[in-house]
């Protein structure tokens, strides 16, 4: 019977964790404080933001929020980040992601300082990660290796194969692997052969964005699954980038979609809020 990693679950023992560490941080005088930046009214974007006010709220991080006009210009949204890195009492910055088609989002990520880039996506952020330092990691695959350790899954010397190679996910989660001493293989679309490749891994973690897209062909037997990818289907249920009943005979732990990687990618943000106060 496969181990169904309950994402949910461990992300309100995370935020339980986090709770306590508010608290002792309130003790000193330190209030955590995260600002959260969204341009328009993309309604995506608006359930995002909901839920991260809405951890904030439960852990005890004040959360400032920021909701400006679709029209707003790239330099005034820069001013508004310039100001928001000048204030002390203010420790993560947080532009919800997409912009407008007219703003230039690499522009504003780099923009934020990075010691309040909570996201973990300033290109500081990735260098450190990538040689190794400590710094703020992208939330997704942080909360990943969150959960695997969590559920005792073994990570050093495992053949990991990541589907996907977008600087959110795959990119950082291949660098985590490896910090975590797996041997890391990073397959993308242009990938020949993938169902040979993924069918080695013993950790396979898919982010390509395609519904159902990994059927029991791309999986080895007793394989670790971890689904990153989010849809609704025809029914308006929400699914994964895997196959789930598909390949559920077939693997030894597999995170659901819905309950699975997503409430992670919060907590690990909020994790973020923490480690900046603190810093
Ligand atoms: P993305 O930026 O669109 O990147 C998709 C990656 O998948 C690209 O590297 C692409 O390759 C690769 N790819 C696409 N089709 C492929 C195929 N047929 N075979 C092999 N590789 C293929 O996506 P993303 O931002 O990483 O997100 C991926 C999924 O995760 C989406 O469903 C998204 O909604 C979800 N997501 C969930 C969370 C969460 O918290 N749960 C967070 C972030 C993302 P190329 O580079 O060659 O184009």
């Amino acid at each position: 019977m496969a181990i169904i990693i309950d994402g949910k679950k461990t992300s309100k023992e995370i935020k339980d964790e986090l709770k306590n560490q508010v608290e002792q941080l309130r003790e000193k005088n330190i209030e955590v404080c995260l600002c959260v930046i969204q341009v328009g009214a993309d309604p995506a974007s608006t359930v995002y933001v909901n839920n991260k006010k809405k951890a904030c709220e439960y852990i005890g991080i004040k959360s400032l929020s920021y909701e400006l006009p679709e029209d707003t210009s790239q330099e005034q949204l820069i001013e508004l980040i310039n100001k928001l890195n000048n204030q002390k009492e203010v420790h993560g910055i947080l532009v919800q992601l997409p912009l407008p088609k007219h703003i230039d989002e690499d522009r504003i990520i780099q923009t934020i300082s990075p010691d309040k880039d909570v996201d973990g996506f300033h290109p500081q952020s990735v260098g450190r990660l990538s040689i190794g330092q400590k710094g703020f990691i992208s939330c997704t695959p942080a909360g990943i290796v969150q959960l695997l350790k969590r559920y005792n899954i073994a990570m050093e010397g495992k053949e990991c194969v990541i589907v996907g190679r977008s600087n959110i996910v795959g990119k950082p989660m291949a660098m985590l692997m490896l910090r975590e001493n797996s041997t890391v293989t990073v397959c993308h679309s242009r990938t020949k052969n993938l169902s040979e490749i993924t069918s080695r891994a013993d950790i396979l973690i898919v982010a390509i964005g395609k519904p159902k897209f990994i059927t029991h062909e791309y999986v080895k037997e007793g394989a670790v699954v971890i689904d990153v990818g989010m849809h609704r289907n025809e029914d308006n249920k929400l699914c994964g980038d895997v196959d789930y009943d598909d390949v559920i005979e077939k693997v030894s732990a597999i995170t659901p979609v819905p309950g699975g990687v997503g409430p992670m990618t919060i907590a690990m943000l909020m994790n973020n809020c923490l480690e900046s106060a603190r810093a």
